[in-house]
């Protein structure tokens, strides 16, 4: 497959230097040159496909080019050891859980791929590399279980200090190994900054083989459109138009959705649903994209001021203001929406589900409102409730379920390195602890 640069469109790249370069040189993001669709017959026989046949196919669709069909079924193979199920919420309401992961958060499914593929590529070329990420909480867990351990490659996570959950602080902080986790000063923002700026600084590139697992990374967007066609596989004998409502900060996972779309995913409409941090329902609104600071908000994995794919959400429509109206609708909802959404779900449908999640069911069913139509809603669970357990069980005046796997985290001392949010202090860091070429 090849992509092209979002800036400079002439700007090409193969696969493998998409994925270990992450940005192209001219700080634009890749995008896929030509989108193939599946095939109708596999289409059409999908509701009989488990998750990894349908991974294995989508990856095979798109890859054709640069890996063979027994390569891509030993990627996937060592990706997912999980599923993403969707289960009933009331009458045409379901709830899709990407949650059964190692990290217990949907960006396990990126990052468990992108480890599987960059492995693939440095054991062919026998080299070192440096993953650098910023995470408003649940990339950085993800990316540490995904990368935990793989020979030759070590990982460096920064967070915003003082504002992730306890859990997801554990997730970065307790593997050791290589993982080093990074306590920033700062928002979500200054950490996303100062990695943008690590891969454009000169002396950096030439002293180290850096890479990035943000969502930018194309290597996370691909994988995320398998759970969309695994929904649509459960659901479709239920006959009726599909609507997904994604929780959105960065808005990988939404453009993920539409990347499943351009390749023939059968989905009716999307919903961006946002919380204050709300850049993109004002576009969706106004047609002026105006970014501003993040706002902390009890949904923190979304406190994205300038979400970093919202370019690519623009050329899935070829920049068409109104053609991504008609498949796109924005919402958001602050805090005490969240809040009674979460209680709503808990009192009257028995399901407990984690902040984000509460604000893909609003989105869902204001969507549903505004269009007065008959559609089967899928709002999409990204984390498991219990990665928020102090704010759930505040929220809903109950103690809550802790799975085994993050009890056991509780329990392990954090190693974090304490960072200012400026670029020097960063760099120096890097230079004094990481890997040289
Ligand atoms: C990262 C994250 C989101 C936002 O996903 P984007 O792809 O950045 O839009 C939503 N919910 C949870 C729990 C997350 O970790």
């Amino acid at each position: 497959m090849i992509f092209y640069s979002t800036k400079t469109s002439s700007h090409k790249a193969k696969l493998e230097e998409a994925i270990f370069r992450s940005l192209p040189p001219d700080n634009g993001l890749y995008m896929p040159e030509h989108i193939p669709s599946l095939s109708q017959a596999f289409l059409d026989d999908i509701q009989n496909k488990t998750f990894k046949e349908i991974a294995i196919e989508v990856t095979h669709t798109l890859l054709s080019d640069d890996l063979t069909r027994q390569e891509v079924v030993e990627i996937i193979d060592l990706a997912y050891d999980f599923e993403a199920p969707t289960q009933r919420i009331s009458e045409d309401v379901y709830v899709l859980e990407l949650f059964h992961g190692p990290s217990m958060a949907f960006k396990d499914f990126g990052a468990r791929f992108m480890a599987a593929l960059m492995s693939y590529f440095l054991k062919r070329n026998n080299k070192e590399l440096n993953i650098l990420v910023a995470t408003s909480g649940d990339t950085g867990g993800a990316v540490a279980q995904g990368f935990f351990d793989v020979p030759g490659i070590s990982v460096t996570i920064l967070y915003p200090s003082g504002k992730v959950s306890d859990i997801q602080e554990k997730q970065l902080t307790t593997l050791g190994h290589n993982v080093q986790a990074l306590e920033v000063d700062g928002t979500f923002d200054d950490c996303q900054k100062l990695v943008k700026e690590a891969f454009l600084d000169q002396e950096l590139n030439e002293r180290f083989n850096l890479a990035s697992a943000n969502s930018i990374n194309i290597a996370r967007l691909i994988p995320q459109s398998f759970y969309y066609f695994a929904a649509y596989a459960q659901l479709k004998q239920l006959g009726k138009p599909i609507v997904f409502a994604v929780p959105s900060g960065n808005f990988g996972n939404l453009s993920a959705g539409l990347l499943a779309f351009r390749m023939g995913l059968p989905a009716a409409h999307f919903v961006a649903a946002t919380n204050k941090n709300n850049a993109v329902p004002r576009y969706l609104e106004s047609g002026t994209y105006n970014p501003l600071p993040s706002i902390e908000t009890i949904s923190n994995a979304m406190d994205v001021g300038n979400p970093s794919n919202f370019v690519r959400l623009t050329r899935f429509f070829q920049e068409d203001l109104n053609l991504i109206r008609e498949k796109v609708s924005g919402y958001y909802f602050d805090d005490s929406q969240t809040r009674d959404a979460m209680r709503e779900l808990n009192d009257a449908l028995e399901y407990i589900a984690c902040p984000h999640t509460a604000v893909a069911y609003l989105g869902l069913e204001a969507y549903r409102k505004e269009s007065n139509s008959d559609f089967v809603g899928v709002f999409l669970s990204t984390a498991h409730p219990a990665k928020f357990i102090d704010l759930v069980e505040q929220t809903l005046g109950k103690s809550i379920e802790v799975p085994e796997r993050l009890q056991k985290l509780l329990s392990l001392p954090k190693t974090a390195t304490k960072l200012s949010s400026d670029f020097i202090s960063f760099k120096d860091l890097l230079i004094s602890t990481l890997s040289k070429k």
